[in-house]
């Protein structure tokens, strides 16, 4: 037998994350600099990480060679403050990727259950199989998380529910009310995640987090990869109750958050400018796409995030005449969604130049 038959089947099952297709590549592949491409394709921040946290990462360099310190203490002590909880309420990921996969690593076992919706985030689906437990996909009408019917699916084996909110890839919300009602009816054997990567984009949020500071299992996760612009660094977090914190801090490695991440993470949790004008931008550039979309005809799902899904009829096509002209974005096929694309809001000229190519692309 090869080894791969001694491997552990659940992970020879994985089906492999796909990420964006990277600048680089594509730049080497069709033989343009970097600087010709157009990546809309990993919902990044297009207006760069905030000049505060640029000059933090510059000072953090400095002292490269000495450990992280492990317990976060700066950045954990701020995020505990900005979200009116206490210090062990925060736990940092490695990226919120991580805490996604310490909340399985902590929960999770053959027989027992994740719960998440249809098009949810794939990252669930990955996790519940890595850890060889259940995966529950409810449908979500509409592409709206329907919460009623997530409830409905909780058995006894149920550890964790994912609610995506706004959800990746189809940019829906699920409101206060029905969160409220969800939270009445979930059972205390239940985990209640709160994926909230795109929360800063949000006019009027949900509060979740209320569920934490009531002592609820609930974890909120967020992130500084999408509108805070730190991808490259891999810094996320969780607001969670101190018993669910203690399992993920003893499932984490002990520097699973580096320090030029963490000093950069501060520094823009101060940039309040610097959020702003991200959510700005994104506000322009997604009215732009959705109504351009509109003006053609194309169905799309109106957006609470800062990239929109749209329909294009044949999204892996699309996705391979898109990128030949050097614009990158995302075909929807791993989401079951093989008619789609879903493309990031980027600079006002990224967009125009995204949409000039899909038009061309549309005609033909
Ligand atoms: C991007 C994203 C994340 C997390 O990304 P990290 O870079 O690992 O912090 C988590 N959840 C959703 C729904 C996302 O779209």
């Amino acid at each position: 037998m090869s080894i791969t038959g001694y491997g552990n089947q659940w992970v020879c099952d994985l089906v492999p994350y796909e990420p964006g297709k990277p600048i680089e590549e594509t730049a080497r592949e069709l033989g343009l600099e970097p600087d010709e491409i157009v990546k809309l394709a990993s919902n990044e921040n297009p207006l760069g990480p905030s000049p505060k946290a640029k000059l933090a990462m510059a000072e953090a360099i400095e002292n490269a060679h000495i450990y992280p310190d492990g317990g976060g203490y700066r950045l954990r002590t701020a995020l505990a403050e900005k979200h009116g909880v206490a210090f062990e309420n925060i736990v940092l990921g490695n990226g919120s990727n991580e805490i996604i996969e310490l909340l399985c690593h902590s929960f999770l076992k053959p027989g027992a259950g994740l719960i998440a919706a249809e098009h949810a985030f794939v990252v669930y689906k990955l996790m519940a199989t890595l850890f060889g437990a259940d995966y529950v996909e409810v449908p979500d009408p509409g592409f709206v998380h329907d919460l009623d019917a997530m409830l409905n699916a909780v058995t006894p084996e149920t550890r964790l529910v994912f609610i995506a909110n706004p959800n990746n890839p189809t940019g829906t919300l699920v409101g206060q009310e029905e969160i409220d009602r969800f939270m009445v009816g979930l059972p205390d054997h239940v985990i209640a995640v709160f994926d909230e990567a795109y929360h800063e984009f949000l006019e009027e949020a949900p509060d979740a987090i209320r569920y934490v500071k009531e002592g609820r299992n609930v974890c909120v996760m967020r992130t500084f990869s999408k509108a805070q612009g730190l991808s490259a660094l891999r810094i996320g977090y969780g607001v969670t109750n101190s018993e669910v914190a203690g399992l993920l801090n003893r499932s984490r490695q002990p520097f699973n958050a580096n320090s030029i991440a963490q000093a950069a993470a501060l520094a823009s949790i101060q940039d309040e400018e610097h959020i702003s004008a991200t959510v700005s931008n994104n506000a322009i550039g997604r009215r732009y796409f959705e109504s351009s979309f509109a003006e053609r005809g194309w169905e799309f799902v109106p957006s609470h995030a800062n990239f929109v899904l749209v329909n294009v009829r044949d999204g892996d096509r699309v996705f391979s005449a898109l990128l030949k002209k050097g614009v990158i974005v995302r075909a929807m096929r791993g989401y079951k969604l093989p008619e789609w694309v879903r493309i990031s809001i980027g600079t006002p000229e990224q967009n125009k130049r995204c949409l000039e190519e899909l038009d061309r692309v549309l005609s033909v």
